[in-house]
């Protein structure tokens, strides 16, 4: 059974950080809330722990002493970038530790899908001394998801289909990453000709918006010939 622990970065009087009428602590949260829904519906096998479910203040400290104190196997911590810039980039402890060699073929993992499945601009995988990244006992990440005051970036992070792509590569990297054991229960068709997610809803008796939220991967007015969806 593995622990992941998510941490939703800021929270309650410390926005993080602003822009584009969005705050940094609210996307933080959605994300991390949609990673341990989609982890605990597609994976077997693992238990999650979130810093926060709610806009709450929490200091560094006693993020990593929760973490810590739970025994988690990864420490994930979600937050978005400010400061002239665009794209997405990831962050290990900057120090000399043991396993930083694992660390960064766990990063690794979580960072390539990300790139993969939002087409960000991939700014690098980089080393840092946060508190976060050094005080957890732990395979500690942190990603940086797009830049708030980026007027292209913040607009991906307003909308809801981007984010659950943006929540989904997070958990398919650590799937990966942890070698989680996918649920068995899932159902796939295979796209063809003339057929919508409207017609597949009625065929599974499910509706368009369970489709889309099984296949964040997928664009429903580009359906192709071929194209493999999850219809349960
Ligand atoms: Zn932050």
């Amino acid at each position: 059974m593995k622990k992941i622990f998510i941490d939703a970065g800021h929270g309650g009087a410390d926005s993080g950080a602003i822009g584009n009428g969005l705050k940094e602590k609210d996307v933080c949260l959605t994300i991390a809330l949609k990673m341990r829904d989609y982890l605990n519906r597609e994976y077997a096998e693992q238990i999650i722990k979130l810093s926060r479910t709610k806009d709450e203040y929490l200091t560094l400290k006693q993020r990593t002493n929760m973490a810590n104190h739970w025994g988690a196997n990864c420490f994930v911590s979600i937050h978005l970038n400010a400061g002239r810039g665009a794209g997405f980039e990831s962050y290990i402890y900057n120090g000399k530790f043991a396993d930083k060699r694992s660390t960064n073929r766990f990063r690794n993992h979580v960072h390539d899908e990300i790139i993969v499945g939002t087409k960000w601009q991939d700014r690098g995988k980089k080393e840092a001394n946060f508190h976060v990244l050094r005080e957890s006992s732990m395979t500690a990440i942190l990603t940086e998801n797009g830049f708030i005051d980026h007027e292209p970036d913040a607009r991906k992070l307003k909308s809801d289909g981007f984010l659950n792509t943006l929540a989904f590569a997070h958990t398919k990297g650590l799937a990966l990453a942890l070698g989680l054991k996918q649920r068995t229960s899932k159902k796939m068709h295979v796209i063809q000709k003339g057929e919508t997610f409207w017609n597949l809803a009625i065929k599974y008796q499910s509706t368009v918006k369970k489709l889309r939220q099984l296949n964040p991967d997928v664009i429903p007015e580009r359906l192709q010939i071929g194209t493999r969806i999850r219809v349960k």
